[in-house]
């Protein structure tokens, strides 16, 4: 989780952030895979707004680089470690990746697909199962998010924009607040 951490603080680090344009910098949302011994496949982080792609969820981008890595879409064995509760789209991945294990950091209230609004991976409808461990370092990883939105609305004085999370915890993936 802590490498998960460090990409996830890769993502707030954009280089439109160090330009001063924070609202255009990504959602620190960080995610490794882990092959079935344990070694680091691959990393990646959330890269929605530097790719302009509403599908660049640090979890999609980490599974492409896997599965490229693997020669292969099938990922069984393999652990993804993503900071924030993963959304409908990218829990639907993991389940389509046959990723065996999932860990994940803090919950996503507004969005989340694992445990919090739906649970995905242990619908029992559906045929793969994921072994599901959420709330690892979950402080740490809600912190990263509250900070960076906290900074945003301070850089942003414009009244007529979403309400972002406030600071009681209520994140979203992928920053769509
Ligand atoms: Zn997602």
């Amino acid at each position: 989780m802590r490498e998960a951490l460090a990409e996830a603080a890769a993502a707030g680090a954009a280089p439109a952030e160090q330009a001063g344009h924070l609202e255009t910098a990504d959602v620190p949302v960080g995610a490794v895979i882990l092959d079935p011994g344990g070694a680091v496949l691959a990393r990646a982080h959330n890269r929605r707004e530097a790719d302009g792609d509403p599908t660049a969820h640090a979890e999609i981008v980490a599974i492409r680089a896997a599965a490229q890595a693997v020669g292969g879409w099938r990922l069984d064995g393999h652990t993804l470690v993503v900071t924030l509760e993963p959304c409908t789209m990218c829990a639907g991945a993991i389940a389509l990746a046959r990723i065996s294990r999932l860990v994940y950091g803090a919950a996503d209230p507004k969005a989340g697909a694992v445990g919090s609004l739906w649970d995905v991976l242990r619908d029992r409808r559906l045929p793969h199962r994921t072994e599901v461990v959420a709330g690892v370092l979950a402080e740490d990883c809600g912190a990263l998010l509250r900070d960076f939105f906290a900074q945003r609305r301070h850089s942003q004085p414009v009244p007529h924009r979403p309400t972002p999370p406030d600071d009681s915890g209520r994140l979203s993936c992928g920053g769509v607040a």
